[in-house]
């Protein structure tokens, strides 16, 4: 009854998984189109009983003769946002109509159906399920923690069948994977091969999606999409949901006691549904809401849905994560925190503004399931976040987001033991796709400038947004910010995305005399040098020729203290490698002058930038 496996269990299951249904993987399969799902909630059971319909279709050129149907089966993982608990899903019934079962592999909660007929191209075919997701008492381990009294948030995916194998059971980590006998790394599909499939769900195109859910009458129910109608029954209450346009079939559920605050972007409802107590940072969310749709309808592309949602959940997990229109934030990311910004890092604005980016960086361009592909997720998320950021506090503010960054990277890096790809080739190295991202993204537009980039940026939506297979690569993106960049910056683009690259700047001696005319006249000795790192982390000094922030401010920018107001002037120089005497002249008598003070170049010492100046 209350046999939850162990971490342990989990992963020799989860290899088990691998050796013997990865082969199916490689099979065509049909593709979900169409979605009907029904979830009564129980919270105080706890249970969710789920039941609909998944309508999907032969999109390719050949007869389709058998479909593959899994299930979740308990299971404990790792990830770089935390523990991850998989209750099991009890399947009540599953009806593939025109099909029988010719493999039933129990363990794995996985089915192979051969249709009486085989599917011709463009067909479809309809799945209908009834499953129970549910704890039976109290275990040591693999306790539900996700549908609960006040604060019920699960995916959907938990909640329903998929067709095809479960690719969120498979290992990653490649001691794990050498330990239970798989090669190191999970076999990356060929460009072509990959391009067919996004990397979250190899069943699905973006989908039609019809949610109803039913609860208690004193919570309010979330799920993605325009709620269109809602009935009460007793003390159970059930509310429907359609999706407005094709989605990502990758979505959550929620239920609570909220308390909600409403407010208008235009003709899109900005909604915050919150414990009523946790009011410090509502308004902060709804204001930098506001800001990041601004900038990204135009900028990017319109934004697609008529709602935003922002839909706190209980500290059992601290992320926030986007779903169409909705994103879960826990209270512990941001809810029940008081924030202090007085050193000018507002990290609820900054996590509000990267999971709506992914309203455009994943909901509108899907990244293909291959490496790198994720860039177009994170490291676009990051760059729109920043953009939000330097509109809000000014570009002399974004360094402290940027500071942040580069301690990020450099400190993971030094602790991966595996090896560092690269941007363009990046795979599970969060620190890379997220920290190294923005940053390299902020530093293209500065060099590129901010239309350039978004030109970039608009040409890959208009290629590829909401348009299902094939799905946009990294080299998609390199190529729309090749077209876009002058001769003199490819370079550039090169070293961010294609190597390993890092800066040494400083500066030192500096000092300044008065002019007759009143104004300062600043002499300083600036250093840059660039260096490749390998896979292994052995580096080679390359030749440097760049473009450099030299500044000239009253109050360190590195300090707290700093504040747009305290710049006198920032210019921009043109460095090669070495050692050099630069001057500038400034109207008001200069305190701190420094290169790359802002800290736009990934430098590994980012305390020698910025000198006093003596006088
Ligand atoms: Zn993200």
């Amino acid at each position: 009854l209350n046999d939850f496996p162990t971490f342990n269990e989990s992963q020799r299951w989860a290899a088990d998984y691998e050796k013997t249904l990865l082969h199916y993987d490689e099979k065509p399969q049909p593709k979900i189109t169409d979605i009907t799902l029904e979830a009564d909630i129980y919270p105080d059971a706890p249970k969710i009983v789920s039941r609909g319909t998944l309508t999907f279709e032969n999109k390719t050129a050949a007869p389709i003769g058998e479909v593959y149907v899994s299930w979740p089966r308990a299971q404990v993982q790792k990830s770089f946002i935390g523990t991850r608990i998989t209750p099991e899903l009890e399947l009540k019934s599953l009806i593939v109509p025109g099909a029988r079962i010719v493999r039933d592999y129990r363990d794995f909660n996985f089915r192979v159906y051969r249709f009486d007929t085989a599917m011709a191209p463009g067909e479809r075919r309809t799945i209908r399920f009834e499953a129970v997701r549910e704890q039976r008492g109290f275990r040591n381990t693999g306790n539900e923690e996700r549908i609960v009294d006040n604060g019920t948030f699960v995916e959907n995916y938990t909640i329903a069948p998929s067709l095809g194998i479960s690719r969120w059971t498979l290992l990653e980590d490649r001691a794990t994977r050498r330990k239970f006998g798989l090669t190191p790394d999970l076999a990356p599909l060929s460009e072509a091969q990959g391009r067919k499939f996004n990397y979250i769900r190899h069943d699905s195109d973006p989908v039609n999606a019809e949610i109803v859910l039913t609860g208690p009458v004193d919570q309010t129910l979330l799920a993605p999409g325009k709620q269109v109608a809602r009935s009460v029954n007793g003390a159970r209450q059930t509310v429907r949901f359609r999706s407005e346009a094709p989605m990502m079939n990758f979505f959550s559920i929620q239920a609570a006691r909220y308390a909600v605050r409403k407010d208008w972007w235009k003709d899109v409802s900005i909604e915050v549904y919150h414990h009523p107590a946790h009011i410090y940072n509502v308004d902060r969310m709804v204001s930098v809401t506001k800001d990041a749709l601004d900038y990204y309808s135009s900028n990017f592309s319109p934004y697609q849905f008529g709602q935003f949602r922002i839909v706190e959940f209980p500290a059992y997990a601290k992320f926030a994560q986007a779903f169409p229109g909705t994103v879960p934030y826990s209270e512990g990311a941001g809810f029940i925190l008081k924030i202090d910004d007085s050193a000018g890092v507002d990290y609820i604005s900054y996590v509000t503004a990267h999971e709506l980016a992914h309203q455009w960086w994943f909901h509108q361009v899907t990244g293909a399931d291959t490496p790198g592909s994720t860039i177009l997720s994170e490291t676009l998320a990051q760059y729109s976040t920043l953009m939000v950021m330097e509109k809000r506090y000014g570009p002399a503010m974004v360094q402290r987001f940027l500071k942040s960054a580069a301690n990020g990277y450099l400190t993971m890096r030094g602790k991966d033991n595996v090896t560092e790809p690269t941007l363009e080739k990046v795979q599970e190295q969060a620190y890379v796709r997220y920290e190294k991202g923005g940053i390299v993204m902020y530093l293209l537009k500065d060099r590129m400038g901010e239309e350039a980039v978004n030109r970039a940026l608009r040409s890959l939506i208009a290629k590829f947004a909401f348009k299902g297979a094939p799905y946009a690569t990294s080299s998609d993106l390199l190529a729309a910010l090749r077209a876009e960049a002058r001769p003199d910056q490819q370079q550039l683009i090169t070293d961010l995305f294609q190597k390993i690259t890092l800066y040494d700047l400083k500066a030192d001696n500096a000092r300044a005399a008065r002019l007759p005319d009143g104004k300062w006249r600043v002499e300083m000795f600036v250093e840059a040098r660039k260096r490749y790192a390998d896979r292994k982390g052995i580096e080679t000094e390359a030749p440097l020729d760049e473009v450099f922030d030299v500044g000239a401010f009253n109050v360190d920018p590195a300090t707290a203290a700093f504040r747009p107001v305290n710049v006198i002037k920032v210019e921009k120089w043109r460095l090669r490698s070495g050692r050099h005497r630069v001057a500038i002249v400034t109207d008001c008598k200069p305190s701190f002058v420094g290169l790359d003070p802002y800290l736009k170049y990934i430098d590994r010492n980012a305390q020698d930038n910025i000198v006093p100046v003596h006088f």
